[in-house]
């Protein structure tokens, strides 16, 4: 346990002296980091950036997803699903819609001036999921970027993906979104900055990420699931994304969660000292380790704690402030 003092690297307040010692536990591969939390703003933040953080993404890692086949049974019921949350057509989706929800695509649909040639930037997007399901929907000015791609991918006219990092980009947005990867970032506020200024008047930056003021981190502490040390070096609070944004003109103008299961069977399986994957990237059969009856519950109490803000992943939207009326 180390005590030196600290700042906290979202408001500069002191971190508290306890480090939290938190394992890799998605691979297990028995090393442990260092987090302190802030008990001013709640975020909870790695104390040193590991060395060399690639050797923590193997190959297999879930978020270098591979390309779905859009003929697939599932990616064409994906699609299903999102034309009745967009058009509201399509009966089927909506039964789909009740069963594999798509919260992003239901805040993104309810806020104002919202349209289909808005300018779309989605940072550290893969192969672009989010963007295609945006261009089903008519969306026709969509740009991605990630720098851990191979090459550009050049989906259509309408739709490219760089391999780029954020500070390369010029121009302003409509809409710049970041789906799971804010966590994953050194320097914070130097990304709001940036979004700040690349936003357009009236625009949306819209982050998920995993929220540390849930329940699943109170219950749970270092064995929570989306702790996911080394990889997360930063587990936020609503004060601690309200700190920076203020910091940078914008705003929280709305918070949805939209959490699952997982921040129970997860958790449960790192309480006992079990990983995700084995070594080979095979997941953990959960059948093994809960009764079908158990992860249906797990289910509808994460569906419970969502629509109490309580789960551990939230949709946040943020817009520039009101500008203060001068006297
Ligand atoms: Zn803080």
């Amino acid at each position: 346990m180390s005590s030196n003092a600290m700042k906290c690297r979202i408001c500069e307040q002191e971190l508290s002296p306890d480090a939290y010692l938190a394992e890799e536990r998605m691979f297990s591969t028995g090393r442990s980091f260092a987090y302190r939390r802030c008990p001013s703003c709640g975020c909870v933040q790695i104390e040193n950036y590991p060395a060399e953080p690639g050797q923590y993404y193997p190959d297999y890692y879930y978020s270098f997803g591979k390309w779905a086949d859009p003929r697939s049974l599932r990616e064409r019921a994906k699609r299903l699903r999102n034309r009745w949350i967009w058009f509201r057509r399509n009966p089927p989706g909506l039964i789909l819609n009740a069963l594999l929800p798509n919260r992003f695509l239901s805040v993104l649909r309810r806020l104002p001036n919202v349209h289909p040639r808005m300018k779309v930037l989605d940072i550290g997007c893969g192969y672009g999921e989010q963007l295609l399901a945006l261009h089903d929907l008519g969306f026709m000015n969509l740009t991605g970027i990630d720098p851990y791609n191979q090459h550009d991918i050049r989906h259509n006219e309408e739709l490219v993906i760089y391999r780029r990092h954020y500070s390369e980009l010029e121009g302003r947005y409509d809409l710049i979104m970041m789906h799971h990867v804010l966590e994953h970032m050194p320097a914070q506020s130097d990304f709001f900055r940036w979004a700040s200024s690349h936003l357009d008047d009236g625009g949306y930056l819209i982050i998920r990420l995993p929220v540390s003021d849930s329940l699943a981190f109170e219950k749970y502490g270092v064995h929570w699931v989306q702790w996911d040390a080394p990889r997360h070096w930063y587990l936020h609070t609503r004060k601690s994304l309200e700190h920076l944004a203020a910091k940078h003109g914008l705003m929280i103008r709305e918070i949805r969660h939209d959490s699952n299961g997982m921040q129970f069977w997860g958790s449960e399986l790192y309480k006992r000292g079990l990983p995700l994957f084995d070594a080979s990237g095979r997941p953990t059969p959960l059948t093994k380790h809960f009764s079908l009856l158990r992860l249906l519950w797990f289910n509808r109490y994460a569906h419970y704690l969502n629509r109490r803000g309580r789960s551990d992943q939230a949709i946040v939207v943020f817009a520039r402030q009101q500008k203060q009326h001068e006297s």
